[in-house]
């Protein structure tokens, strides 16, 4: 016999669910309990876990709470900053890097998922990019095989920041997935129990409702997120580590090596003086203190600043602040946003989200002379050919390069565009003290306005590509 029949018989013995125990009884086996979480984290990259250590450290060390990460992505396309290995390679590394330093804080469950690391700010090129469908339905998976109460994850928004589109795609799917993972009729293969003793399809898992979700901005301003969730100092001592948070997450962030080396020796070299002035200092702190966890959603009725882990049960939220926050398109012409900022607009009434920070007018930030483009739906209010007029309003030294002036649309209920602008190439010290600027879309029909089209640009000397 082989190995491989040995191992499998094996399994075979120990995986079967109905078990016997004793004359005549049997037992069903319940859910694995090692794989319980209380809190989900779910992330793009490894290091991203990073965003809410402080946190995770006060849950698991001093209110017991058990944690579980789920990366979207092995962080393959950034550059490695310590050896030579890259894309797969260092994504190996990463994988390993992230295990560790989720071990460091006493989280043992960490997957991954198929996500390819996707350098944009657009959140729609990450799904694309990431294989949309199959990661949700793994994520949805790992939702019921760890049934949390609490799901935290990266706020699916465009914010001046780094606004990393993978970072919204673990968003995005963390959402879709809270909504979908108490649903039976939603991939019901994983929920279905086993039917043969040798089971290979079907997962015996159970659907599983996440009572709360909350949210962390990758917002360069993430004061503008103060009241609207919970808030935690970083800087209060763990009753039982004898430090402060921020330091129980500085020590678990140190084995991220291919990321930012340079800091990790800094760091460690470091006397506990000097790091906490680091700290303290708006500038060159890790976190903004206190952290707040933007109150995404709740399955029961709760407060947005209310705990992390308060109103679990109760009166179930039916949504109804909904209407009264998300606005609808008028009827007659009416011209909108698309692209991602449009899809978002839909993302928050579809998952009841009205009452999500949006920044307004919104926003964005490129790399000075870099083009910046403003994607447009025109809503026709009727299936008529159109002829739009585009008049384009940019600051000083910026160019529009196409999309403005008279355009014929087709008959159709709706019509996508996009106005592109050349923003100018500045010097690092031209780009000092440089506050966000606008770009106004004008749009009319037959002379008579269809709306106008505010976006806030920030220039900076480095950003990922729009
Ligand atoms: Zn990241």
């Amino acid at each position: 016999m082989n190995w491989c029949m040995r191992i499998g018989l094996l399994a075979g013995l120990l995986t079967t669910a109905l078990a016997p125990a004793g004359q005549g009884q049997a037992v069903v086996r319940g859910a694995d309990d090692r794989f319980k979480a209380d809190i989900l984290v779910v992330v793009a990259h490894p290091d991203d876990e990073g965003a809410v250590t402080p946190y995770l450290a006060r849950s698991i060390y001093d209110l017991h709470k058990r944690v579980a990460v789920v990366y979207g992505t092995h962080g393959g396309s950034g550059a490695n900053n310590y050896g030579r290995e890259h894309a797969a390679g260092l994504g190996d590394i990463r994988e390993m890097e992230a295990r560790e330093s989720c071990t460091r804080l006493g989280i043992k469950n960490v997957w991954f998922l198929e996500g390819k690391d996707t350098a944009s700010q657009n959140v729609l090129n990450s799904l694309a990019n990431w294989g949309h469908g199959a990661n949700l339905e793994k994520l949805v998976e790992l939702i019921r095989l760890t049934r949390p109460d609490v799901v935290i994850t990266s706020l699916p928004g465009i914010f001046i920041g780094e606004n990393h589109g993978d970072h919204q795609a673990a968003g995005v799917l963390a959402t879709e997935a809270f909504d979908l993972a108490g649903n039976p009729v939603m991939f019901p293969s994983q929920l279905a129990g086993a039917s043969a003793h040798r089971e290979i399809y079907l997962e015996n898992l159970e659907a599983w409702q996440v009572k709360k979700l909350y949210y962390f901005p990758d917002a360069n301003d993430e004061k503008q997120f103060s009241g609207a969730g919970p808030a935690y100092s970083i800087w209060e001592v763990s009753p039982s580590q004898k430090k402060p948070y921020w330091r129980i997450a500085l020590e678990a962030a140190t084995t991220h090596l291919t990321q930012y080396p340079e800091d990790i020796e800094r760091i460690q070299k470091m006397s506990d003086a000097e790091a906490q002035k680091m700290m303290r200092d708006p500038d060159t702190a890790w976190w903004t203190d206190p952290e707040t966890l933007v109150f995404g959603k709740s399955f029961f009725l709760t407060k947005a600043t209310d705990d992390v882990f308060a109103n679990l049960e109760g009166e179930p939220n039916r949504c109804l602040e909904l209407s009264a926050k998300v606005q609808r398109p008028s009827a007659g012409t009416t011209v909108k946003l698309g692209g991602p900022w449009g899809y978002y607009q839909s993302f928050r009434e579809a998952h009841c989200l009205g009452s999500l920070r949006v920044p307004d007018p919104p926003e964005i930030a490129v790399m000075a002379g870099s083009q910046v483009y403003v994607p447009l739906v025109i809503l026709h209010g009727t299936n008529k050919a159109l002829n739009l007029q585009l008049r384009v309003e940019v600051p000083k030294g910026w160019k529009v390069t196409s999309g403005e002036g008279e355009i014929d649309l087709p008959a159709e209920s709706s019509s996508e565009l996009r106005v592109e602008v050349q923003t100018p190439a500045l010097t690092v010290s031209e780009l000092k003290g440089n506050t966000p600027q606008e770009i106004i879309v004008h749009a009319l029909v037959d002379g008579v306005s269809a709306g106008d089209i505010q976006l806030r640009v920030q220039l900076r000397s480095h950003a990922l590509p729009q």
